[in-house]
């Protein structure tokens, strides 16, 4: 077969090399099954059985909603259960495990299928929108029959393979962590969108945006994946592989380079220190931590512990998993950012209402702010972990001062409610701002009078600033770190902290590229944050340089007119300073 390359975005570095596995753009992928004459009734019995199941499941959750957010919150699961009584649907399925002599899954699952598709076509949007309602019920009926059902079921792969898809939502991308996936490529996605962020962390490469991988690639094609370039390429030739498995090798060789600064300070040639801080998504990650020895976690992304589950984490439950990443990391420090809820990321608990422009939308803060009641359940589990170790906590998406006042005023109650219980906190928990809207970076002067510490999120400062969406693959050649503006906001954001005598941190992407990297430590930035993975590279880059030559390109690059200006001038000063790691990350 005939050798085909397709280009995409690179979205996580390395070379796989492997079978492909192409995953249904369909939900519901259940294998058929035949069922014996004998076993219809039971069957059916374990058809209604799971239904009942799933009421029960709906009631105690929007019981549960009720009492914490309101008896209206919890209407939007009536929906659900009126999909579950649909006499006419369910009855088909009935009608159809009689007839076809077909496992119950199978059967139900065919029979949604068919609905949605008639839904959808459905010139009513409210009709329409009932898609989701069935999609939903859907998955939790099958979990139900086949007891561990999952959208994208990764548990019992036995191979190592190459996941192939149209999308991977992150709840997809971290059930991947400790399976047998060499790597991944979707038709859609961006280099930053929390999917690509998550392969970063899994170790393995990712390319994404490819817009018609899944119609060009079959199961079992073998398939490279250069997360490097952004190429995927389809039954490679005899010399395409050989030449790639070189390159596989020779990136080895760099890695176990990397290792034997592990131990050292991240300090420049003329000794100026920065602090290189990991970010962390699942608490399995924490080994990765370790190993790369880093100065502790600039940013843990909590919401990935409200993922794959159908309710809400506990406060017991979040208090012990804090806790735990606390205690692993101690005596070094863990900034915990507080539920970013939204863009990409969204919770299968919660039933939110379908946004024209998700990432403009009801998200992170703003959504904690308008559900207090989850908001302080969180709090209440930082601050009591706060007692264990040491604990940062920040608020993601502030865009001006009266939000961190109102996030600070919920916090001082939490405290208050605490105390009067007389449960343990670290009284002195450092409270830090995300810099992740425009508004926020312009007004950071401001901000700083009430915040402990920043920690600019370029990945959203840069969608926001530029007006891209990070998770679409039109825009993401437009997606552009260097562009005068980005640089502008940071520089001004590390300035005002200075002033203010508070940390800046960054921990968006661009703490982890070589070249972006470079920019900012001459622009004075003193806390880097990135996945784990890419840690030791930027250590051996700052120790590659001297601060002052940094600080030269920094001035330079800042009265640049163009992105493009800025890349040119920095990716050759990078080469000149530090040839090594430049030709590293080239490899890489
Ligand atoms: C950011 O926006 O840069 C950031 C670090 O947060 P996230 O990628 O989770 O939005
Ligand atoms: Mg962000």
């Amino acid at each position: 077969m005939k050798e085909t390359i397709i280009k995409g975005i690179p979205a996580a570095p390395g070379i796989a090399i492997g079978k492909a596995f192409v995953l249904d753009k369909q939900e519901f992928v259940v294998p058929p099954r035949y069922i014996m004459p004998q076993e219809v009734s039971v069957e059916i019995a374990r058809f209604e059985e799971a239904l009942n199941k799933a009421k029960y499941e709906i009631e105690e959750i929007q019981k549960r909603i009720a009492e914490e957010i309101g008896e209206e919150h919890s209407k939007i699961f009536d929906g659900h259960i009126m999909v579950l009584q649909d006499k006419t649907m369910m009855g088909e399925v009935i009608k159809q495990i009689q007839e076809d002599k077909m496992s119950a899954e199978f059967v139900f699952s065919e029979v949604l299928k068919k609905y949605s598709k008639i839904f959808e076509k459905m010139e009513d949007e409210y009709i329409k929108e009932r898609v989701s309602d069935i999609s939903d019920v859907g998955r939790r009926v099958l979990k139900n029959l086949t007891n561990e059902y999952k959208l994208h079921d990764f548990e019992n792969l036995t191979n190592d393979l190459i996941i192939v898809s149209y999308d991977l939502s992150p709840s997809d991308t971290a059930s991947m962590f400790n399976k047998k996936i060499l790597a991944f490529c979707t038709d859609v996605g961006g280099k930053t969108s929390h999917s690509a962020i998550m392969a970063k962390s899994l170790g393995i490469p990712a390319v994404v945006g490819l817009k018609d991988a899944t119609l060009r690639i079959r199961n079992q094609d073998t398939i490279i994946v250069d997360g490097r370039k952004g190429l995927v390429i389809i039954n490679p030739s005899g010399d395409t592989r050989k030449e790639y498995e070189s390159v596989q090798d020779r990136i080895n060789e760099f890695k176990d380079q990397y290792q034997n600064i592990k131990d050292l300070p991240a300090e420049t040639l003329d000794g100026h220190q920065v602090q290189l801080y990991a970010n962390l998504e699942l608490p399995e990650e924490i080994p990765l931590v370790q190993q790369q020895n880093a100065n502790g976690i600039g940013l843990y992304r909590t919401e990935y512990f409200y993922m794959n589950r159908v309710d809400l984490p506990s406060e017991e439950e979040q208090f012990k998993a804090y806790k735990h990443v606390a205690e692993a990391v101690a005596p070094k420090q863990i900034t915990i950012r507080s539920l970013d809820l939204g863009g990409d990321k969204f919770l299968s608990s919660l039933q939110i209402p379908k946004e024209m422009y998700p990432s403009l939308g009801w998200r992170a803060i703003r959504f904690c702010l308008a559900q207090p009641e989850i908001f302080k359940t969180q709090l209440r589990a930082i601050l009591r972990a706060s007692h264990y170790g040491k604990i940062r906590l920040m608020y993601p998406m502030i865009s001006g001062l009266s939000e961190l006042k109102q996030a600070n005023a919920v916090l001082d109650e939490v405290k208050k409610g605490l105390m009067d219980e007389k449960i343990p906190f670290d009284q002195e928990l450092p409270v830090g701002v995300m810099i992740e809207v425009p508004s926020a970076a312009m007004t950071a002067d401001i901000l700083s009078q009430e915040a402990d510490f920043f920690s600019i999120g370029t990945n959203d400062l840069i969608q926001y600033t530029l007006a891209i969406d990070r998770v679409n693959e039109q825009t993401a050649n437009l997606y552009e770190p260097s562009h005068p503006a980005i640089l502008r906001l940071i520089k001004k954001t590390i300035d005002s902290g200075q002033t203010a005598g508070i940390n800046v941190s960054l921990c968006g992407e661009m703490s982890g590229e070589p070249i972006s990297a470079l920019l900012l430590l001459g622009m004075g930035l003193k806390e880097f944050s990135m996945s784990p993975l890419s840690l030791l590279q930027i250590k051996k880059l700052v120790r590659s340089v001297n601060y002052s030559d940094a600080k030269l390109l920094a001035d330079e690059v800042l009265n640049l007119s163009t992105g493009e200006e800025v890349e040119r001038v920095a990716r050759k000063r990078l080469k000149d300073l530090a040839p090594n790691v430049f030709e590293i990350a080239a490899e890489e």
